[in-house]
C-alpha cells in the first residue's frame, strides 16, 4: 500500500507538507488550549477534492480537519497530530442567488460579509452577522452555528440555512433538507449538520435565506450606573419592541475602549448598552426605550441616522480588540435564560473580586449571552493559571444556573470535558452513537465537540 501522502498526492489537487506552510493551519483563535501537527494541508477546489481526501483519509485511518477561515474561538479546527486539515476557503463562489426565491447557493469558504455584499446589490441581505463576518466562512458559521448581534430578532446561522450538500466521513455525497419554503419529510438532518464543528461531515454547499434591507433603522446607546439596571432596563425594552440587536459592555470593557479608541463613552459608567431597531416604528421604538432608560436612572441616546448607528454600534465591536490590548485573553461565551443574567453577572463580578483577575465583561444581553473575557499577563505562570481557574468557575456558574457552556462559539476542544455535565451522558451516548452514523471510522475532527 503507498504511503498515505503518495496516496493523497495522487487523490486531491493541492496538498501541502512543507511545516513551514503547514504550520500556520494548526490552530484557529483560541489561546486556551493546545494544537496538534498537521501531516498534511489539502487546498480543496470541488466536492471532488473533498471526496477524495476523506476517501484516503479513511484507507490509512487519518483524521481529517475541516478549517474554513480559523477564526473559531473554541479549538474546533485545531490540527490533531498527523491530521489532514481539509483548508475549504478556494471553495468560495456564490453559486447562484435568486432575489425572488430570496435564496442562494454557496460554496463553504464564501466570506460572510462578501454574501451580504453580494445581496445588498438586490435589495437583500445576509442576516446572520457574526463579529468575525468579515473573515469567517459560511461553511465555519454553519459548522458552529455561529451567531452575532442580530440573533435578538433574527436568530443564530441555522436558522437560516434551508440545505446543506456535504460529505460524510463514509465519503457519501448527501444533500439535506429542501429548496421548498416548507418540508417536514423525515428526520432534520440539516439541523443535525449546523453545530457539529466538523465532526460528522464536510459541507461543500448550502442553500441558505436571504431577507430585504430593512426601510427603516434606528440606533439607541444608553449607560446606567451598573450592569443590574442595565440588564433590567434591557428586559423592560424587549417587552415593549424587537430590537434586531441589544448588546451591553461593563464599566471595564467601556473603559478598555476608551483607551484603544476615540470613541468617548462615559468612562464613570457601569454598564453601557447599544440597541438596534430596523422595524418599520423604528425611530419610534428608539425613542420609547431610551425615555425606559432615563426613568431607570440612565442616561440615553437615539438617532435614525445610520451613520451615526453605525459609529455608536462600532464602540461594540471594538470590544474585544480593546481588552486584548490590555494583555492575553480566554474569551468566554456562556449563556442564561435572559431572566438569569443579573445572577450570571453577580458571580463573574465575585470571582472577579475572589481571584483578582481582570474579567471585561461584554455580550448579546437580550439573548442572554455574555462574553466575560479575562485578561491576564501571559509571562507569568501563576497568573495563566488564575485565569484558566477564573475561567472554569464562571463555566461551573453558569451551569448551576441551568444556562450553557457554549451560547454560540461552540465547544470545539476548549470545553468537551462539560459537555457531559450540561447535557447528561445519556445524550452524549446519543451524540456518539449519531457520529459512527455519518462517520464510521472516526476519521472527522476525532474529540472534537462532544
Ligand atoms: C474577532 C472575532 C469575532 C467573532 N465574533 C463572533 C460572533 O459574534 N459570534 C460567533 O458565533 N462567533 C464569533 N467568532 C468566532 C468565529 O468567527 C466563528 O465561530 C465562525 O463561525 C468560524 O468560522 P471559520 O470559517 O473561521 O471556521 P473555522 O474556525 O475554520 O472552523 C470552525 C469549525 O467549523 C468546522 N468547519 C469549517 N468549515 C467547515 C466545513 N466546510 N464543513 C464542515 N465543518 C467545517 C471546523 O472543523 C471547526 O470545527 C468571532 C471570532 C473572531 C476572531
Amino acid at each position: 500500500m503507498p504511503s498515505m501522502l503518495t496516496d493523497l498526492r495522487s487523490a486531491a489537487t493541492t496538498v501541502i507538507t512543507d511545516p513551514s506552510a503547514t504550520t500556520s493551519y494548526s490552530r484557529d483563535q483560541c489561546l486556551g488550549v493546545e494544537a496538534g501537527v498537521p501531516a498534511a494541508v489539502v487546498l480543496a477546489r470541488s466536492t471532488d477534492d473533498v471526496a477524495a481526501t476523506i476517501a484516503t483519509a479513511g484507507r490509512h485511518g487519518v483524521p481529517v480537519v475541516a478549517r474554513g477561515s480559523g477564526s473559531g474561538l473554541s479549538g474546533a479546527a485545531n490540527a490533531v497530530d498527523g491530521c489532514i486539515i481539509l483548508d475549504l476557503g478556494r471553495m468560495n463562489h456564490i453559486l447562484d442567488l435568486d432575489p425572488i426565491a430570496r435564496t442562494a447557493r454557496v460554496q463553504p469558504g464564501v466570506i460572510n460579509g462578501d454574501l451580504d455584499l453580494a445581496a445588498r446589490r438586490h435589495g437583500l441581505r445576509y442576516v446572520p452577522d457574526p463579529g468575525s463576518r468579515a473573515i469567517s466562512s459560511i461553511g465555519g458559521n454553519l459548522a458552529t452555528n455561529a451567531g452575532g448581534m442580530c440573533c435578538a430578532k433574527y436568530g443564530v446561522t441555522g436558522d437560516h440555512v434551508m440545505s446543506i450538500t456535504a460529505v460524510t466521513g463514509a465519503g457519501e455525497i448527501i444533500t439535506t433538507g429542501a429548496s421548498t419554503r416548507k418540508n417536514v419529510v423525515g428526520l432534520d438532518l440539516t439541523r443535525l449538520l449546523v453545530g457539529s464543528e466538523g465532526t460528522l461531515a464536510v459541507f461543500v454547499e448550502a442553500l441558505v435565506r436571504l431577507h430585504p434591507v430593512p426601510t427603516a433603522f434606528a440606533t439607541l446607546a444608553a449607560t446606567f450606573p451598573d450592569v443590574g439596571t442595565a440588564v433590567d432596563t434591557v428586559a423592560s425594552w424587549t417587552s415593549v419592541s424587537t430590537p434586531m440587536a441589544v448588546e451591553l459592555m461593563d464599566r471595564t470593557t467601556v473603559q478598555a475602549v476608551n483607551r484603544l479608541t476615540r470613541i468617548g463613552l462615559d468612562d464613570d459608567a457601569g454598564a453601557v448598552v447599544l440597541a438596534q431597531f430596523d422595524d418599520a416604528d423604528a425611530a419610534h421604538a428608539a425613542e420609547l426605550c431610551a425615555s425606559i432608560a432615563t426613568a431607570n436612572g440612565g442616561e440615553a441616546y437615539a438617532s435614525d441616522d445610520p451613520a451615526d448607528g453605525e459609529a455608536m454600534m462600532a464602540a461594540r465591536r471594538a470590544a474585544y480588540p480593546a481588552l486584548e490590548a490590555m494583555g492575553a485573553t480566554l474569551l468566554d461565551d456562556v449563556a442564561v435564560a435572559p431572566h438569569r443574567l443579573p445572577e450570571l453577572v453577580g458571580a463573574i463580578e465575585s470571582i472577579a473580586r475572589r481571584t483578582g483577575v481582570v474579567i471585561g465583561t461584554f455580550g448579546h444581553v437580550a439573548d442572554g449571552n455574555l462574553h466575560p473575557t479575562i485578561v491576564y499577563d501571559p509571562r507569568e505562570s501563576r497568573a495563566r493559571d488564575a485565569a484558566m481557574a477564573a475561567f472554569h468557575d464562571i463555566l461551573d456558574a453558569t451551569l448551576a444556573l441551568g444556562g450553557s457552556v457554549s451560547g454560540e462559539h461552540g465547544v470545539g476542544s476548549l470545553k468537551t470535558s462539560f459537555v457531559t455535565r450540561q447535557v447528561g451522558a445519556a445524550e452524549v451516548a446519543l451524540m456518539h452513537g449519531i457520529k459512527r452514523a455519518f462517520d464510521p471510522l472516526g476519521i472527522l475532527n476525532p474529540g472534537r465537540a462532544f
